[in-house]
């Protein structure tokens, strides 16, 4: 085989998507009898919640795999103008969606405001070597805007902890704009100068699917056929020179039996802790720095309500819980209000976050604990009365990986070490950027990295075939 890909996540198999379309010959191979990693959905009693994703933005590289896919019909998007809800002192806030909106917005008070609003004439340069997401907040804009509005979105994005999440890695736009600008705002009113016309309507929007996040693992199996096999672990990737060409070898189980399979490049789309043990023998750099990356645990409890039980209007995306409120509810997201077909007639889908980097203790408690916890707290925001008709919990140690001090320096070892191993390649959400759309483009990417490797893509696109040739 040509190119063995390693992991069946959406990383995996967008990876192998795209590399069969280039005419590669792949093999793609997952330990566990499904493909989809942390993506999958399940129905319970005429709900539909998903067990790890809840929905995704539809960025230019995921709507392209949809259309090709001819998933387009499935299709369904949020309202564009849901909007976002924030706990403070036990109340829910709208978040500002626009500038304009967070001047205004009783969510902040007056200082907070006032410093946003003039922090384009205070200039300043990003510290050396790296900053936390909390401490450029706290020196760009201070402390309640980080407590009620970054805090909050960093646990929903990363389930992080802001005090060590690194600003250059997690959110590198921002980074860029200090750097470049001296400000952020500056530098968002440049990047939105640039990016203009803007059209809100060309703007990713929020969707899922009408039979759940599932639906698109499984279609990108059905099309990618017996180049997909289940229930094959990789235990080791080993790489050598034959005549002046990379020659790996990837060692396999399957069904018991050990099995070598050759090729000349291996895509590995694993959990960075997986790919190091993958790549100890052959890049122990690399592998060392892999296995450094710190994942937070997520527990997601998914709840069904009859209507009647629910006094809040669940009038838009969910709210999000800054941790000074003192509740163990990172967020919950109001799955029925978003999408068509997440509950029967009269009822409603709820979906919380319990856990993340700065709840670790979350893991230690029992299930029967974290559902009673997120019941009774839900029903304290939303004056719920009652038990749910229906739950579901779902548990990862290690949900999401950390973008932690360090990480840029961490992804530079990593890639340098790498580069003295031809022909074996990463793909994973450590890379850029955790979500569902971040993978599709780092996947892609891939892609088009080990068709260059074999030194014909540019051939093929000046002809262009678009595919892969022989290389002579
Ligand atoms: C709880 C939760 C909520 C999230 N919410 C959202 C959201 O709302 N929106 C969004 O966009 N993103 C969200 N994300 C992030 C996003 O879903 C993930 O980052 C993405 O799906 C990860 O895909 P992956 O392919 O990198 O990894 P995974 O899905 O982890 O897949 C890796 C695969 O590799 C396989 N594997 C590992 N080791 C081996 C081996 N040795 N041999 C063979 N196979 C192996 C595993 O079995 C697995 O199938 C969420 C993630 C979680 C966990």
């Amino acid at each position: 085989m040509r190119v063995v890909v390693v992991g069946g996540g959406i990383c995996g198999l967008a990876c192998t998507w795209r590399l069969q379309r280039l005419g590669a010959e792949v093999l793609l191979l997952e330990q566990t009898e499904r493909v989809g990693g942390v993506i999958d959905s399940l129905e319970a009693d005429g709900f539909l919640f998903e067990r790890g994703p809840q929905s995704f933005l539809a960025n230019a590289s995921l709507l392209e795999l949809i259309a090709a896919l001819r998933l387009s019909e499935e299709l369904l998007e949020a309202n564009r103008r849901a909007p976002r809800f924030v706990l403070v002192r036990g109340r829910l806030y709208r978040v500002p969606m626009a500038p304009p909106a967070l001047l205004t917005s009783p969510l902040l008070p007056l200082r907070a405001r006032w410093r946003l609003l003039t922090e384009w004439a205070r200039k300043s340069v990003p510290p050396e070597p790296d900053e936390s997401v909390a401490a450029f907040t706290r020196r760009k804009f201070g402390s309640e805007l980080l407590e009620r509005l970054v805090g909050p979105f960093v646990s929903g994005i990363y389930a992080g902890d802001p005090e060590r999440l690194s600003l250059r890695a997690a959110f590198p736009m921002l980074y860029d704009w200090e750097r470049n600008y001296g400000s952020v705002i500056r530098g968002a009113m440049q990047s939105r100068r640039k990016t203009k016309p803007s059209n809100p309507k060309t703007r990713p929007v929020l969707a899922n699917f009408r039979n759940g996040l599932r639906t698109l693992p499984a279609a990108l199996h059905r099309a990618l056929g017996d180049v997909v096999h289940t229930g094959t672990t990789v235990q080791a990737i080993e790489a050598r020179q034959a005549n002046g060409r990379p020659s790996i070898t990837v060692r396999v189980v399957r069904n018991g039996l050990n099995d070598l399979l050759a090729a000349e490049a291996v895509v590995v789309a694993t959990p960075a802790y997986a790919a190091a043990a993958l790549l100890a023998g052959v890049a122990p750099r690399a592998a060392e720095q892999l296995a450094g990356i710190a994942y937070a645990a997520v527990n997601v409890v998914s709840t069904g309500y009859r209507r009647e039980q629910v006094a809040h209007p669940l009038n838009g995306f969910g709210f999000l819980v800054p941790r000074s409120e003192g509740l163990r509810t990172l967020g919950t997201v109001w799955n029925s209000s978003l999408f068509a077909g997440r509950a029967p007639q009269g009822c409603v889908a709820l979906a919380s976050f319990v856990g993340g980097a700065t709840d670790p203790e979350a893991q230690h408690a029992r299930d029967e604990e974290l559902l009673g916890t997120v019941s009774q707290e839900n029903a304290a925001v939303l004056g719920i009365s009652g038990a749910p008709v229906v739950h579901h919990l779902e548990r990862y140690a290690r949900a999401l990986p950390q973008y932690n001090l360090g990480h840029t320096q961490r992804l530079q070892t990593i890639r340098e070490d790498l580069a003295r191993l031809p022909g074996v390649f990463l793909a994973g959400n450590y890379l850029e950027g955790p979500s569902i759309g971040n993978c599709v483009d780092v996947a892609f990417r891939t892609a088009a990295a080990v068709a260059e490797f074999f030194g014909t893509e540019t051939t093929a696109r000046r002809s262009g075939t678009g595919e892969f040739q022989k290389s002579p």
